[in-house]
């Protein structure tokens, strides 16, 4: 594919549908075994040349105020290091529209570093495969392998080693996104606090999960989630007991802390469930916001160029 001028790459939200954590180890980290699932919730980051060496990014749409512009961000970090990487002698200003939740435990910035790579991949002619993006991918944090490859993956190591997972059909997904953010490190902590260390087991992940994803039925996937991190996150943020509880009222078939929170989750039966639910949750006035969306949804993805005259 030859360099283009502009690109615009389109990245989902990830959610973790059993998420699995063992001890941490000697340098902090804690070993996962978790399922992720790509949802269409969607950054949109379009990439344009520059011909200095500079990377620029601004910030649009829902979140836009909670997202850092400075070389914090993660999107800029990904251009900065495949610019290093490559001896790229161009630049690029990075535009995020983000209506994923910001620290909402669904791998927001993750996902726009992995939109970033493939758009700076295309942007300069980079001609990086698949395979050397995610490796490219695991410097950037233990989400961006997954959110370039999307649909249902088990995650391995810090969550980075990404291996495909089948799964039948699609689900429906509603998410009740709270007034402030978690720290992903905090929840960790808290969870170490809870957890007698010597009491923790290698993490794995579950094969009654594994197999309600190859059956497709809703009913039996609800049964067979899992978050490790729930009661650590409720523990941080008490009031999130009564989304959940509320959701499971309301006929969601399973409610559960999304990742690291504070964002809860819900499997709906059906669209016209997920529907109801959502208008249910938008007006209970539990929640800041409510999102509805369904999964598998392929990752990072190069949207067509629009039609100029
Ligand atoms: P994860 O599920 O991967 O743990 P998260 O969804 O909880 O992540 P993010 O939305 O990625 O959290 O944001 C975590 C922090 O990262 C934010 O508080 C923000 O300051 C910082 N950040 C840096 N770059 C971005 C970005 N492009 N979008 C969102 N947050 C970013």
């Amino acid at each position: 594919m030859p360099p283009q001028a502009q690109v615009t790459v389109r990245s989902p939200a990830k959610i973790n549908l059993g998420l699995s954590v063992g001890p941490p180890r000697p340098d902090g980290y804690h070993p996962l075994a978790t399922v992720y699932q790509a949802v269409a919730l969607y950054d949109d980051v379009t990439a344009t040349v520059r011909d200095d060496l500079e990377v620029t990014v601004e910030v649009v749409g829902d979140f836009a105020v909670d997202v850092p512009t400075d070389d914090s961000n993660l999107a800029v970090r990904a251009a900065r290091l495949l610019q290093a990487e490559f001896d790229v002698e161009e630049g690029v200003d990075l535009t995020i529209r983000k209506t994923i939740p910001v620290a909402g435990g669904m791998a927001g910035g993750s996902t726009d570093a992995a939109a970033t790579l493939v758009a700076c991949n295309r942007l300069w002619g980079l001609q990086l495969s698949p395979a050397e993006l995610e490796r490219i991918a695991t410097d950037l944090g233990s989400d961006v392998p997954f959110c370039l490859v999307g649909h249902t993956a088990l995650g391995r190591g810090r969550g980075e080693q990404v291996t495909e997972v089948m799964s039948r059909g699609t689900f429906h997904w509603v998410f009740a996104i709270a007034d402030g953010g978690l720290s992903t490190p905090a929840v960790f902590k808290e969870l170490d606090r809870q957890r007698p260390l010597r009491r923790v087991e290698a993490p794995e992940v579950r094969p009654e999960l594994l197999s309600a994803l190859l059956s497709g039925q809703p009913a039996t996937l609800a049964v067979a989630l899992s978050n490790d991190l729930q009661s650590a996150a409720l523990s941080l943020r008490p009031e999130l007991a009564s989304t959940l509880q509320f959701g499971l009222d309301q006929g969601a078939l399973a409610a559960m802390i999304s990742g690291s929170g504070p964002t809860c989750l819900f499997l709906a039966a059906d669209s016209r469930r997920a529907v109801d639910l959502a208008v249910e949750l938008a007006e209970s006035g539990l929640c800041r916001m409510v999102r509805q969306a369904e999964g598998p949804v392929p990752g990072a993805r190069i949207l067509p160029a629009p039609i100029s005259r």
